[in-house]
């Protein structure tokens, strides 16, 4: 019976397979190995979708002589497979482009934050965000959730545990089937003729990759990595940690801790490491008081995530100026975990000189006097300084920044923020000199790094959808008209018929 109820659905998943002439076995995944039924409900309620949507589209491209089958040059490779990645390898599945790769330097399962140093208990966004579901119902979260746990479950659901967030990002990969190699970590990337030479580290072997299009989802710290300020580098680095490293809490017991910065990752690491047994935690910060207005909450309505890449530069650097420059206060979670903690103290108005160290105490001078700690924990959050990122050695002489597109008299408002850098409409790098480098064309920075081009697109969840769709679309249009030529000549060459005139019984005269 329950077969029956479901056989028109069966045959209809049957016959878009056999009418999808392409190389992508996105359904014959689903189709071969298993009946339909034997699929998981939330895939099948997926498949549902994709089905209505057409999903896949056909492979457009498929059939230019300048793409040799097989391929050994991936059409786009992307770096990094944490959330950005997915949403952009899905959106470019999407767009009919479908021969691409990620890579990620992390074990599968564990990359970004949510499984390593994510501290905070639950997501800091609400539970109904659309996230990486590209405007498909039963990709998201929500829908994910109640197919496992229920509508109940979800009704009482708060915020989003981040490990159930690390599980459906999993199911995410697996359910689009998005082809990724984990363990690599991108150590170059050399621009050749028509494409780019990637060279990976995987398990401590070299791994050589060819790709015509690269986009960098590295996260955060993708474009300059995490702060580490100079007053703390002569230190052993047994005795300190970016809040990004793995902080192995239970050795730190009954120790005294400090930690620098008060954002959200400052907290959520104090709070663990009371939690764990510390003896007292310092939190120490420049301000005289918490920052408690977090601009950026105010920016993610549509009108933004689409329009503010067409403002001014001046404009645009007006709108990020003003929320960078008012800082970001710790999400209130964060706060009452801590709260009322006698081992806790925030020590404000408080400006470093000097770190010392000696017989294993971290001595460190400030205006308000001398603090003395057996580890020192940097909430400081992460650079923009594209120097730092070692795969982009060979071209980031080439790159342009911010501060190459504005005037001095503008850039020294928020020097730091001069160093973002200026990308084109898709998320592409542009020459520091209009008419160099044109390879950047096909280098697109789809990290953190995009924040002052293109808003909040490329590195938190709620539009995340958005920049995805920009960066794939842009991309399809790009090999569009790259291809054009063959593209012309397919249209000249094209000759299939509606009909037959014999067929119709019409006088033409
Ligand atoms: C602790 C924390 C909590 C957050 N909470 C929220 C929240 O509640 N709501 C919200 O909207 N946003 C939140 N964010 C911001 C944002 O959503 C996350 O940072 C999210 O992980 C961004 O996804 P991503 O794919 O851009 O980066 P990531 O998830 O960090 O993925 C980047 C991937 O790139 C890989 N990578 C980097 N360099 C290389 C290389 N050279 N070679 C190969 N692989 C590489 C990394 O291994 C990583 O897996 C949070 C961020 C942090 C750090």
């Amino acid at each position: 019976m329950q077969f029956i109820k479901h056989l028109w659905f069966i045959t209809l998943i049957c016959a878009i397979a056999s009418t999808k002439a392409t190389s992508f076995s996105f359904l014959h995944a689903y189709i071969l190995p298993r009946n339909f039924m034997d699929l998981p409900k939330e895939d099948r309620a997926l498949l549902r979708d994709l089905i209505l949507l057409n999903h896949p589209p056909e492979d457009w491209r498929q059939g230019n002589p300048q793409r040799p089958n097989p391929d050994p040059t991936y059409d786009v490779v992307i770096i990094g497979a944490g959330m950005a990645g997915l949403t952009a390898g899905a959106a470019l599945f999407k767009e009919g482009i479908f021969h691409i790769k990620l890579f990620d330097q992390s074990p599968q399962g564990l990359e970004g934050p949510w499984k390593t140093y994510a501290r905070m208990r639950t997501l800091r966004s609400v539970k109904d965000i659309m996230g990486p579901a590209l405007g498909i119902p039963h990709l998201t979260f929500h829908a994910w959730f109640e197919a496992l746990f229920g509508a109940e479950a979800w009704k009482q659901l708060g915020k989003i545990p981040n490990d159930l967030w690390m599980d459906y990002l999993k199911w995410y990969r697996h359910a689009m089937q998005l082809p990724i190699e984990n363990h690599c970590t991108l150590v170059s990337l050399i621009p050749m003729q028509e494409c780019f030479e990637l060279e990976f580290q995987q398990l401590g072997q070299p791994l050589l990759v060819k790709a015509r299009k690269v986009v960098l989802a590295t996260g955060r710290a993708g474009f300059g990595g995490p702060v580490i300020p100079n007053f703390v580098k002569h230190l052993p680095k047994s005795v300190y940690a970016h809040t990004t490293e793995n902080i192995d809490f239970e050795a730190l017991k009954n120790r005294r801790i400090g930690i620098i910065g008060v954002g959200a990752s400052s907290f959520d690491a104090a709070a663990v490491a009371l939690e764990t047994g510390v003896k007292s935690v310092d939190l120490i910060m420049r301000r005289n008081h918490l920052p408690n207005v977090n601009k950026f909450s105010s920016l993610p309505y549509k009108g933004f995530n689409y329009g503010y890449c067409q403002l001014s530069d001046e404009k645009r650097w007006q709108f990020m100026l003003a929320a960078f420059d008012a800082a970001i206060p710790p999400p209130m979670e964060a706060l009452k975990r801590v709260e009322g903690n006698s081992n806790l103290r925030i020590l404000s108005n408080t400006s470093i000189s000097q770190i010392s160290y000696e017989d294993s105490q971290i001595s460190i001078e400030t205006n308000r006097g001398l603090y003395s700690y057996d580890f020192l924990i940097l909430g400081t959050g992460f650079h923009i300084d594209g120097y730092q990122q070692p795969e982009l050695q060979h071209v980031i002489d080439h790159i342009a920044l911010w501060k190459d597109r504005l005037p001095y008299e503008i850039i020294k408002t928020h020097p730091k923020m001069g160093d973002f850098p200026y990308l084109g409409p898709s998320f592409e790098f542009l020459p520091k000199k209009p008419g160099t480098a044109p390879y950047l064309k096909n280098l697109y920075c789809y990290n953190y790094g995009a924040t002052l081009s293109h808003g909040l697109l490329s590195s938190d969840i709620p539009a995340i959808s958005i920049g995805a769709t920009r960066l794939a679309q842009g991309i399809a249009a790009d090999f569009f008209v790259q291809e054009s030529d063959w593209f012309l000549q397919c249209l000249k060459e094209y000759q299939e018929k509606d009909f037959e005139q014999e067929d119709y019984l019409f006088i033409i005269e």
